[in-house]
């Protein structure tokens, strides 16, 4: 394919910033890219020549870029480096430059997208002496033979300054369009920026394929040359392959700890839930290993002493398996927060020295290939066993994460307890028959950082509800106490109870045991006397102006009546709200 073409794409995105708008040109030219060319042009439409997880960089800074410049053009590097200081961008300086010195020469062949991205490709290949005259010239080559908008796109990709804001969830969609737009009967309207399909259902089951395929393998190019080829067979049959990481599996977040267990089932398996950061690590057959983070990027260099750990202690020829290395102390041995080893992340010389400085621990909780075979429709108690038979535990180097199987509330309080104690953010919850979703944060993963503090308050007002909860009350003033016995508001309640009496805590409920103590009424608004206490739950304790105690709770929800074990005069006081709101600013 001609470079030209692509350029006129990149033109169209550049003008538009409707993502739909962006979404339909990308499809339309989907539709015109052969087979040959996939590779190129989708890697270069997305402004790049390595897939994202690739460690290889083009790694070319303004000054080559300038004499690489002046080596095409015959213009001297101080008049192009006055003109970028006018322009600002190199990009619209080359555009200029190789304007002008076209007018005067006049002769180009065509530039096509292989040679384009073939030469931007051994710029990061080249190695030893000359490769400062290599990569000149590779550049300037590009450049002689570029029309002048052409040079404005190849020194942008060259110096990774491409901003066509194409996001992935655009490159997804295209795919979708182009290849399966008839199925789904799309129609796109650029006068209302607006799509309409036939059956959401069926336009949702392509974006999820497609969007599956794209997490285990990370290459939009391979992508829709499957959805072009064997369209959703092709798609399904897309695996994912040893040495290219996948997008890992995401967690909810659960506040309480029933929350958790109704998100993930009972009984659970409940781990630690380490800080640290997120490592894949890959064995491929030769024995090679490669590690990634969370976001794809390729960490093998920078942590030699994880790739040692695995290669010693992880029994198998190939194998994907998921982790956290967390950060101890060389001396207390007690694990050290994220901020400690995340120095080591982008590190790139002096790396021995970092990994005995900032040793870490690998605590490994998933596994989701082994022996040439995907693990992802497997159940998570089977994957947890088979690592158990794999890898051998050593402390301080490679461990499985600490886990129980557990269904009870008090279990989880007493877990939880030693998770924090030693040094952890809380827990992690897993469903242990689903499977591992790759780049989604689907409910078989929930964490749970904190036991929230409840506070027990005492009900001083109501408000009748409106509609179907017009005869109860069904919003409560809420208050706690002061050391001279005065309850002093600290907001209104209304979450938590239930519509219907079999369901627990009811309005109805709440209703019969506020109604007699009524005192007087405003309105929708009634005072109480002060005797119902209940267990109130919320995310954060604040600062307010609005209520008497100088607090408010942010999202309060009704956990439990107390009435039964607690009087008003024994309701939480204002010193221990007090004391919850500079606790939970600390951390
Ligand atoms: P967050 O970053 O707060 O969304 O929490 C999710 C992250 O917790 C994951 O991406 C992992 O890096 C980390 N994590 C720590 N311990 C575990 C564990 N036992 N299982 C799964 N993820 C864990």
């Amino acid at each position: 394919m001609e470079y030209s073409k692509l350029v006129e794409v990149y033109e169209q995105l550049n003008k538009t910033t409707k993502r739909l708008e962006k979404t339909h040109i990308i499809s339309e030219f989907l539709k015109e890219i052969g087979i040959d060319d996939m590779e190129y042009v989708m890697l270069l439409l997305e402004g790049r020549v390595f897939p994202n997880y690739d460690a290889r960089e083009i790694g070319i800074a303004s000054r080559l870029m300038l004499k690489s410049l002046s080596a095409a053009t015959g213009i001297s590097i101080e008049k192009i480096e006055n003109e970028w200081k006018k322009e600002g961008d190199l990009g619209l300086v080359a555009e200029s430059i190789v304007k002008t010195k076209k007018q005067a020469t006049l002769h180009s062949t065509k530039l096509t997208t292989k040679k384009v991205f073939d030469n931007i490709r051994k710029l990061a290949e080249l190695e030893g002496e000359g490769t400062v005259e290599r990569k000149i010239q590779l550049i300037a080559e590009l450049l002689t033979s570029s029309k002048p908008i052409e040079s404005k796109y190849i020194v942008k990709t060259i110096l990774g300054e491409m901003r066509i804001g194409v996001g992935e969830g655009a490159m997804r969609d295209a795919i979708v369009w182009a290849f399966f737009g008839n199925k789904i009967g799309i129609k796109y309207t650029k006068e209302g920026n607006n799509i309409e399909v036939e059956d959401r259902g069926v336009y949702n089951k392509y974006l999820d394929a497609v969007q599956s395929a794209y997490d285990v393998t990370n290459e939009f190019a391979e992508v829709a040359e499957a959805a072009k080829l064997r369209g959703l067979v092709g798609l399904k049959g897309i695996s994912m392959r040893i040495g290219v990481p996948i997008q890992v599996m995401l967690a909810l977040k659960a506040d309480t700890i029933e929350e958790a267990f109704e998100t993930v089932g009972k009984p659970a398996a409940i781990e630690f839930k380490y800080d640290g950061f997120r490592i894949q690590g890959h064995k491929e057959e030769r024995g090679n290993i490669k590690l990634f983070t969370r976001r794809l990027e390729d960490v093998t260099r920078q942590f030699p002493d994880v790739v040692e750990f695995i290669k010693k202690n992880v029994k198998g020829k190939s194998f994907i398996i998921d982790s956290e290395a967390v950060g101890y102390d060389k001396k207390t041995e007690k694990y050290l927060p994220f901020q400690n080893v995340s120095q080591r992340i982008k590190r790139k010389y002096e790396i021995d020295k970092m990994s005995k400085d900032f040793p870490v621990e690998l605590n490994v909780f998933d596994i989701i290939y082994y022996e040439g075979k995907s693990l992802i429709n497997e159940p998570f108690e089977k994957r947890r066993k088979l690592l158990e038979s794999i890898v051998k535990q050593q402390p301080k180097k490679i461990v499985l994460s600490k886990s129980r199987i557990i269904s009870d509330k008090k279990d989880v309080e007493i877990f939880f307890k030693e998770a924090v104690d030693a040094g952890n953010e809380g827990l992690m919850f897993k469903s242990l028959k689903s499977p591992y979703k790759p780049g989604a944060r689907v409910g078989y993963m929930v964490k749970f950082k904190h036991i929230m503090e409840t506070l027990d308050l005492v009900v001083v007002g109501a408000e009748w509800g409106e509609g179907k909860r017009a005869k109860w009350l069904s919003s409560y003033t809420i208050a706690c106490i002061d050391e001279n016995g005065k309850f002093l508001e600290i907001g209104k309640v209304s979450t938590g109870l239930k519509e219907k009496e079999e369901e627990g805590l009811s309005f109805m409920e709440m209703t019969k045991l506020l109604k007699p103590l009524i005192i007087s009424d405003k309105g929708k608004e009634v005072n109480v006397h002060p005797k119902i206490v209940i267990e109130v739950g919320y995310e954060e304790i604040q600062n307010s102006p609005s209520y008497s105690s100088g607090y408010a709770l942010r999202f309060p929800r009704v956990v439990s009546l107390r009435t039964m074990d607690k009087g008003p005069e024994q309701a939480s006081t204002l010193g221990y709200v007090k004391k919850l709101y500079a606790g939970q600013n600390k951390s």
